[in-house]
């Protein structure tokens, strides 16, 4: 073994810790920002570790690192905070992608691979690709350039179990004798570009969540795959840790939304069509001006936002956690109340919040907020509305049904920030902004809290 390779694997193994501390930071609000430093600087060290490797060729991975740069550049400086979920599903897909031609540029390179390495090579380039098909398809309907509901069709299940069963034939038959079966090895790509497109088209609606978190773990398995194909340990140990971590979250997902993970990927939930105009909630939409729920909040004791996704939209952070603040002067307890699959991707509603430096102590989760919610005065949603759907505990028929939710319809009033009646992602009408309780204060989500805080500076 040459003093060379020991070193780069010792960096390796630096490397691999760093990954390992900044994950577990990042489970932590207070230590996530270090945590993505810490994380960084791994892979900084992994990536200049391995450019020592003998035989490489310089000029094409500057041709890569120049393209990668100023798109990941432009990127970074160009693409809005609300479209940060089509971002994450593009790079979860290119992830795949590059795993995927890693595998077929190392069989090009050998055609004479070890059963093995035709195993894995097979394996990179299967999960590989269908990580990339279904992460577009994903970006689709994420950024609803296709539409967002669930597409069954009749047999799709016998067609998935049937590109499955095609796919092990395939990889047994490659693996078996590589040499010579370039067509074989064309076709495990084909079909997993297919079969990437006919599992994510099915789930749709309020199921996103878990399909997103769900590639996430594929781009990582993909890329742990082509590790044993290149024999690169770190890449081995990154995308072991990705595709762990994106299965933790998968299942932490699935518990949000109360389902099992075999009852999303294979039920078309929300392929349903949405009900007839007299289905709809009964009961009368109350308006409210700035001034009202001036009156409202400066009565309050308690006060719980919950945020959602139009927070995004209208970039209302900062402007909340100020009315946090002047209701905190008032003497009311002020609490930010955070479903797990509020806005458009996992942790969204958190890294808006911890960009606005609301403090952690005042953030809480769903099952903490709800056994207390009878006794919150006034409950202010921005911009949710898929998460604080009563549907989802009392219709049937809701394709939501069974999902938990933030209860904020027990809270003594009900402030809702939107701007008009709109259904949210899963398409369909909330019963409570037709609540007894709720007062519906339409606008921007913004511009309205900035009308509360004007109104409460000017009653100093
Ligand atoms: P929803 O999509 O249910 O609702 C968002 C609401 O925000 C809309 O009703 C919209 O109403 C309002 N809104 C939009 N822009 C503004 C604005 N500028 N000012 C004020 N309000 C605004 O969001 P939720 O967060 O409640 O639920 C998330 C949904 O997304 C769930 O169905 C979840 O399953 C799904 N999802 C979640 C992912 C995740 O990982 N978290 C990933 C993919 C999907 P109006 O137009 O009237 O203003």
């Amino acid at each position: 073994m040459s003093t060379s390779f020991l070193a780069i694997n010792f960096a390796y193994v630096i490397s691999a810790a760093l990954f390992i501390f900044g994950l577990k930071m990042l489970s932590s609000p207070a230590t996530a920002r270090r945590g993505n430093l810490v994380s960084a600087v791994g892979m900084l060290l992994a990536i200049v570790v391995t450019l020592f490797t003998q035989g490489l060729d310089y000029k094409w991975i500057l041709v890569g690192v120049i393209i990668g740069t100023a798109v990941g550049l432009v990127a970074a400086y160009k693409v809005e905070m609300t479209s940060m979920p089509e971002m994450v599903a593009l790079f979860n897909g290119f992830g795949g992608l590059a795993s995927m031609l890693l595998a077929w540029a190392e069989y090009h390179q050998n055609p004479e691979l070890s059963v093995f390495i035709g195993i894995v090579a097979s394996l990179s380039a299967f999960i590989g690709g269908v990580t990339f098909s279904g992460s577009m398809v994903a970006f689709g309907k994420l950024s609803e350039m296709i539409p967002g509901k669930a597409v069954v069709f009749k047999g799709q299940h016998l067609i998935n179990a049937g590109i499955l069963l095609a796919v092990l034939a395939a990889t047994v038959l490659f693996a078996a004798n590589s040499e010579g079966l370039y067509g074989v090895f064309i076709l495990i790509v084909i079909i997993a570009l297919i079969f990437g497109v006919t599992s994510v088209i099915p789930i749709g609606g309020a199921d996103m969540p878990v399909v997103i978190s769900l590639l996430n773990s594929y781009s990582g398995l993909a890329a742990c795959a082509a590790g044993f194909v290149i024999g690169n340990n770190i890449l081995i140990v990154a995308g072991a840790l990705v595709g762990a971590s994106g299965i933790i979250l998968t299942k932490i997902m699935c518990k949000a939304m109360n389902r099992s993970l075999a009852n999303v990927l294979f039920s078309g939930f929300g392929a349903t069509t949405a009900k007839s105009a007299g289905d709809g909630p009964q009961g009368e939409v109350k308006p409210a001006t700035a001034e009202d729920v001036y009156c409202i909040l400066e009565a309050a004791s308690s006060v719980a936002f919950v945020p959602g996704y139009g927070l995004a939209v209208a970039q209302a952070q900062h402007v909340t956690r100020e009315l946090g603040d002047l209701l905190e002067a008032n003497g009311a307890e002020v609490l930010y109340a955070i479903h797990p699959v509020a806005g458009r991707m996992p942790g969204h509603m958190n890294v808006l919040l911890a960009e606005a430096n609301v403090p952690y102590d005042q953030l809480i989760e769903m099952d903490d907020i709800n056994p207390r919610m009878d006794s919150i005065d006034v409950c202010v949603v921005i911009g949710a509305n898929d998460v604080v759907n009563p549907a989802a505990l009392n219709d049937e028929s809701s394709s939501i049904y069974g999902m938990p939710i933030i209860e904020t319809h027990r809270a003594k009033t009900v402030i809702v920030l939107k701007r008009s009646m709109k259904p949210g992602f899963a398409g369909i009408e909330n019963a409570l902004f037709y609540g007894e309780n709720t007062r519906m204060y339409f606008g921007d989500a913004k511009a309205s809290i900035q009308a509360l805080v004007a109104e409460f500076k000017s009653a100093d």
